[in-house]
């Protein structure tokens, strides 16, 4: 496995306060990778870093092997393609928009080219209006279409999907599912919605005030540890080991098991609710519970057609100890 992006000792801060320590983050090559966390949490931040758009406070980027200073910053910048969570249109066009990229890199046969992701994001429509008067989510997708056309080694995107309406967010999940495999290229996206993430990347990156934690963050409940048991409000999980003073639980949505009936065996989380929604989550079926609190449950098509699971219905949650992380 290859590294397009190894961080050491990376913090970042604005004015005196730090929002962003990583330790040690490796970013695979021609992979999907997903950066979740509530707002605040430095997503941005890190992205705007990767995409050398700023020099860390301290700690170290290597972009392919290579260390990168601040002097090589602009260099490092063009062989990147960055969306901004909010975009921002040049004069003109968005043919005009999309084309001015190739144009700086001197590339010719541009046409074809910008006629091709004009298809792909499915604005071959508005090619000839002013860029500046789109909506916002037809803004989001021109200003993705200029980085697609240069066809950069590593793309990152910004909450892509904020100013879209569903119907456009399902188009670009589907195409962002592909894009790795379809152009070996890595592709990083921040998003705020968790199981999103989790369901469309091949690797996930959770970050909670500036630092990685290895959970997804969905399930997550805040609370304390008494005596072998996570308590937040009316919640109570029971635990193997007592980790002293995490302050936060989360449990995996793939770990969650649901059932008619409650599941004995080593299973020693068991909370009753009913489905309180059911979606299609890139090729797996996102179900959510309601038990006083809301679980988020993945799974397949086929464990959803055997559970015979309809809205309404009262289904049991069930997860072993081990699968609770606790932060
Ligand atoms: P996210 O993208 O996950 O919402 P950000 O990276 O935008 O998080 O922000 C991380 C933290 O840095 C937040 O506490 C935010 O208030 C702070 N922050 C972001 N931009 C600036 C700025 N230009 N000046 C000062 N603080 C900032
Ligand atoms: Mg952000």
């Amino acid at each position: 496995m290859t590294h397009i992006y190894q961080l050491n000792q990376l913090r970042f801060s604005y004015a005196s306060k730090q929002v962003l320590a990583l330790d040690e983050l490796q970013l695979e090559e021609g992979k999907t990778t997903a950066l979740i966390g509530a707002n605040g949490s430095g997503k941005s931040t890190l992205l705007n870093l990767l995409a050398f758009l700023e020099s860390p406070t301290q700690g170290e980027i290597f972009f392919k092997g290579q260390s990168v200073s601040r002097r090589d910053l602009i260099e490092y910048r063009r062989r990147v393609g960055f969306l901004a969570q909010k975009p921002f249109m040049l004069a003109g066009t968005v043919y005009d928009n999309i084309e001015l990229g190739l144009k700086i890199q001197g590339k010719r046969q541009r046409a074809p080219k910008i006629a091709k992701v004009l298809k792909q994001l499915d604005i071959s429509y508005c090619a000839d209006s002013q860029a500046k008067l789109l909506s916002g989510g037809e803004q989001q997708k021109v200003a993705l279409a200029r980085s697609l056309v240069l066809a950069p080694e590593v793309l990152l995107l910004d909450e892509p999907f904020s100013y879209l309406d569903q119907s456009s967010v399902q188009a670009l999940e589907a195409f962002l599912q592909n894009y790795a495999q379809a152009t070996g290229h890595t592709l990083i996206f921040s998003t705020h919605d968790r199981l999103q993430g989790f369901a469309l990347a091949d690797e996930v990156i959770a970050l909670a005030e500036g630092k990685q934690v290895l959970t997804p963050l969905i399930n997550l409940f805040h609370g304390q540890i008494i005596d072998h048991v996570f308590i937040s409000g009316a919640l109570q999980i029971i635990l193997t080991e007592a980790t002293d003073n995490a302050r936060h639980a989360s449990i995996n949505p793939e770990d969650i098991v649901l059932s008619t009936e409650a599941l004995k065996s080593s299973i020693r989380n068991h909370f009753q609710g009913r489905v309180v929604m059911i979606a299609e989550e890139m090729g797996r079926v996102r179900v959510n519970i309601d038990t006083g609190v809301i679980f988020q449950v993945l799974i397949t098509y086929q464990a959803l057609a055997e559970l015979n699971i309809k809205l309404g219905d009262r289904l049991w949650v069930n997860f072993k100890s081990n699968s609770v992380v606790l932060f």
